[in-house]
């Protein structure tokens, strides 16, 4: 084990150290990428104090004893910045021995990664005695990310500034020493691997998805033309399970905004708890249409003994009217009963309501248009019978809806929170969809009359198809148009679409032909990350998904940057679809659809799984799972049935017609016979057989 002490350094720490998040991050850090290598032994807070800084770091470095007590590494976090008070490197580098720019360099070049302010720090690193010192920034990110920046390379460094025998550590040359250090060629995602992306940078790019372009991409260089594409994708294949655990991770959190309670809240899940804003009723209500009584308060004796007459009986005279409208407050005077109307308020002195069923009128005024004088004869009359009082459906303050609740439509959400008096809500924002088509090929749908198209020329399926989808699932859409196979304009197609958007969609150009640019185009001109670009199905195998890095106008997620400084940037997601229509569809609802909905905080993420029974023989593929196209039904029996829609070929348009379901099929020689049993995902509602 390697020993590491950790030193804040910062005037605000050093008065209270609960302010303090620098320590439990970097505690992280070591924790989780160090490969079990490190124990934080020492931890201590000062202020921007220069003799207090090389006091601390030199009690660490200096101290003699038995080696098993020697502390390898000392880092600080603070004081590098330009501010005046910032003197870490400076009380530093006066107890450096031996300097190691390498570090430095190292640690700027993955913030330079992550944010251009990265230039405003200034990191010190080096050996004094047996120990290495790194400086790092303040902010609890950017120490973060500027350790895992180095965090590897560390334990070769410490045990050679501790005394080891260099050769020995050598002999296997620096591929061996890279395999130590965990640092491999790949570059799939791996979402719960904390570490071990390709070729260095991969530290970063896991600490922060808003990724700088790798300086080894993957995707084609497309200056090279044809001659020199890859003739195999290199993308690695990832599972359909590993790909979604990729984009669970890379797709950015949720939002909160407030909205007013309205017919548009439909969709929205909430951000937070809501308190009724007002009493339900906020008046006592009459619940039927009748007479406003005084009953005889009972003691509690009488009420409970059976035997108690509660009969009211009598010619009472009506002496006001009391109606479901606003109104002044109505007194009902002694002996006086008031005709009441179902809802309307209850006259001051009233305390229940008779039926009109239970009364007769007696007399009436002397035109005839008014009642006099009604007889009562109703039994078992209570105080308060017939009166809905005062808070008795929604009692003002209480807890109506929780956080994570949805609005839906049928529910009656919006009526609920409208009754109580909620005006507004904090509910999650819902990403918006921006849908593009690409290739050169693909024309409007409406572009030519019937059979006139041009050779080569393909109507647009997929926008149409993809837009309705999302709107369908409750998302506000952009129509991206159609861009065509040419690398400036899809550039910046693509460039203008992440600020519009939320989430982008695109469909074509991500096969193996010379003119598939979305990789090349998002991986070496956007410099955006691909985190896959190939997944183990069928239909969809080369479904890619990636993220770029947009600087925010105002008013969206507020990432603190490397140094502390802040900067506002988000990370848009882009899912680049295959081109084929039912491959598009079904990956939509595989991939992109969990995006979004993680993204407007529902849950879960993914369609619903059922399983369902085969009511046919279904022809399995021999390496890939497959997501087949299908109905399912309720059977007279009650049990869930799947049928095919048919031919599957991804390019059929017609095979997700009337589907409501994609079945997982595993893979396999034989044809999976009719009665087998297999998870279905369901894109929409089961229909029925009954
Ligand atoms: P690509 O992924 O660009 O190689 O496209 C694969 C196939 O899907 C080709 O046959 C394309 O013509 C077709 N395709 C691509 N985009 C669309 C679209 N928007 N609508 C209909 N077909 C498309
Ligand atoms: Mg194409």
């Amino acid at each position: 084990m390697l020993r590491a002490a950790v030193l804040v350094v910062s005037t605000t720490a050093a008065r209270d150290a609960s302010t303090d998040a620098a320590i439990p991050a970097l505690k992280d850090v070591f924790a989780t990428d160090g490969y079990g290598k490190w124990d934080v032994v020492e931890t201590s807070i000062v202020s921007d104090d220069a003799a207090s800084i090389q006091k601390t770091v030199s009690q660490w470095t200096d101290a003699v004893g038995d080696d098993s007590k020697l502390i390898n590494l000392v880092v600080t976090t603070g004081g590098t910045g330009f501010a005046i008070s910032d003197v870490t490197p400076e009380a530093v580098s006066e107890l450096i021995e031996k300097p190691a720019p390498g570090l430095v360099h190292g640690m700027l070049a993955a913030s330079l990664k992550v944010t251009p302010f990265a230039v405003m720090s200034r990191p010190v690193a080096g050996v004094r005695k047996r120990t290495v010192i790194v400086t790092l920034p303040g902010s609890p990110k950017g120490a973060k990310e500027n350790l895992q920046a180095i965090i590897k390379m560390l334990p070769h460094a410490c045990v050679l500034a501790a005394g080891i025998d260099s050769r020995s550590l050598h002999s296997g040359g620096v591929r061996k020493l890279e395999q130590r250090a965990g640092i491999t060629g790949s570059i799939a995602c791996q979402s719960h691997n904390h570490g071990g992306h390709g070729h260095g940078h991969g530290l970063v790019r896991h600490a922060q998805p808003a990724h700088a372009p790798l300086s080894s991409p993957l995707s084609n260089n497309l200056s090279l033309g044809p001659t020199r594409r890859n003739r195999a994708s290199p993308y690695p294949m990832l599972s359909v399970d590993a790909a979604l655990a990729c984009i669970k991770e890379y797709t950015p959190d949720v939002i909160e905004t407030e909205r007013p309670v309205d017919q548009d809240l439909v969709g929205f899940v909430l951000a937070r708890d809501v308190y009724a804003a007002e009493d339900v009723p906020a008046f006592r209500a009459s619940i039927v249409d009748g007479y406003a009584v005084v009953v005889p308060k009972h003691t509690d004796e009488q009420s409970a003994s059976k035997s108690s007459n509660r009969t009211l009986s009598g010619i009472f005279p009506v002496t006001s009217v009391s109606h479901a409208a606003p109104d002044e407050a109505k007194v009902l005077r002694d002996g006086g009963i008031a005709r009441i109307t179902t809802g309307a308020p209850l006259p001051a002195g009233a305390n229940a309501v008779v039926m009109v069923e239970s009364t007769v009128l007696y007399s009436t005024t002397e035109d005839g248009q008014e009642e006099k004088e009604v007889e009562i004869s109703a039994a078992d009359v209570r105080d308060g019978d017939n009166v809905r009082e005062v808070g008795s459906d929604v009692r003002k303050g209480h807890l109506l809806m929780q956080k994570g609740e949805r609005i839906t439509a049928v529910g009656g959400e919006v009526g609920l929170l409208a009754a109580a008096g909620v005006q507004r809500v904090t509910v999650y924002r819902r990403p918006v969809v921006g849908v593009m088509s690409t290739g050169n090929e693909i024309v409007e749908h409406t572009a030519r009359p019937p059979s006139e198209l041009r050779l080569g020329e393909v109507r647009d399926t997929n926008r149409p198809t993809l837009l309705l989808a999302a709107q369908e699932w409750g998302f506000a859409t952009v129509d991206l148009g159609i861009v065509v196979d040419q690398p400036q304009t899809l550039e910046q197609r693509l460039r203008d679409a992440v600020r519009q958007v939320d989430v982008v969609i695109t469909t074509g150009g991500v096969s193996m032909g010379e003119l598939d640019l979305l990789k090349p185009t998002i991986e070496r001109a956007l410099g955006g990350t691909i985190h896959f670009g190939r997944v183990t199905m069928k239909p969809g195998k080369p479904t890619t998904f990636a993220t770029v890095t947009v600087k925010e106008p105002d008013n969206v997620s507020d990432n603190l940057a490397v140094g502390g400084h802040s900067t506002r940037r988000s990370v848009r997601p882009i899912f680049s679809l295959p081109g084929n229509p039912a491959s598009a569809l079904v990956t939509f609802h595989l991939f992109v659809l969990p995006a979004l909905r993680k993204m407007a905080g529902e849950h879960p993420h993914g369609l619903p799984r059922v399983p369902v029974v085969l009511s046919h023989d279904f022809v399995l593929d021999r390496l890939r799972p497959e997501y087949h196209r299908a109905v399912v039904s309720v059977g007279a029996d009650g049990v869930l049935q799947a049928t095919s829609t048919g031919g599957q070929r991804s390019s059929k348009v017609g095979s997700m017609r009337g589907a409501n379901a994609l079945l997982c099929m595993p893979a396999g020689p034989e044809p999976l016979k009719a009665g087998a049993k297999v998870d279905a995902l369901l894109m929409s509602n089961i229909r029925s057989e009954l």
